[in-house]
């Protein structure tokens, strides 16, 4: 008899405020590259280092949104274990909660180059690289960012460079720019029947 597969689980956490092609490209381009089972959409319920530094859309919108993203991609689902949970969300801790409901299974973490560059600034640092692998997305930064890879990375996943952030796709709702193509279009619906990012800092 053949062992069954350990399952690999792609864990992408985010605060998805709101959701573009960015994630959706990293996360087809990591099913691609690493052979994933599941993409875990993993919406962050208090993200603690945004937290006080600017205004986060409540949960209950931010998972709306992220859904109507994953439900694009077959083997993509939402998790909400963070938003359940409330208190600032620690990757750290979502990983041990996964791994106690799916023992066995290689957790792979997909964090884009600017999140994989911060990790060391996380809670309980050496734990996430023990209970996870690190997969890194390519993404365009800042100049002056470090041009060599973190030695905690493990597998990279090459991605055209999209130079699109929430941050920005915030900004341009606030000025009446569309979003379109940059957002799918179920994501564009919430965001308008909800008035999400209308006159309001960023
Ligand atoms: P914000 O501007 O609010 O920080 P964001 O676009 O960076 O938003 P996040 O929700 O912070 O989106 O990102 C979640 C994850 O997706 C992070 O690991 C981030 O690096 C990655 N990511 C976001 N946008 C891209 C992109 N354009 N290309 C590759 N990875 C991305
Ligand atoms: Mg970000």
């Amino acid at each position: 008899m053949t062992a069954k597969p350990v399952r690999r689980i792609g864990v992408f956490g985010g605060t998805f405020d709101p959701p573009h092609i960015g994630h959706l490209v990293a996360a087809r381009n990591a099913q691609h590259a690493l052979g994933l089972d599941v993409v875990l959409f993993v919406v962050a319920g208090e993200p603690w280092q945004k937290v006080g530094s600017r205004v986060i859309t409540p949960a209950a919108d931010r998972v709306a949104m992220a859904s109507a993203a994953a439900a694009l991609l077959p083997g993509a689902e939402v998790c909400t274990l963070e938003v359940e949970r409330g208190g600032p969300s620690y990757t750290v801790e979502t990983l041990e909660a996964l791994g106690r409901v799916h023992p066995g299974a290689e957790l792979v973490l997909l964090v884009g180059r600017d999140a994989a560059l911060g990790m060391p600034t996380w809670e309980r640092f050496e734990d996430v690289c023990r209970l996870a692998t690190v997969a890194m997305i390519d993404r365009p930064l800042a100049d002056g960012a470090p041009a060599e890879d973190p030695p905690w990375v493990v597998h990279r996943v090459p991605i055209p460079r999209l130079d699109i952030a929430s941050t920005e796709l915030r900004r341009r709702v606030a000025a009446g720019e569309p979003l379109d193509f940059l957002v799918p279009p179920e994501v564009v619906s919430i965001i308008a029947d909800r008035s999400l990012y209308r006159g309001r800092p960023l």
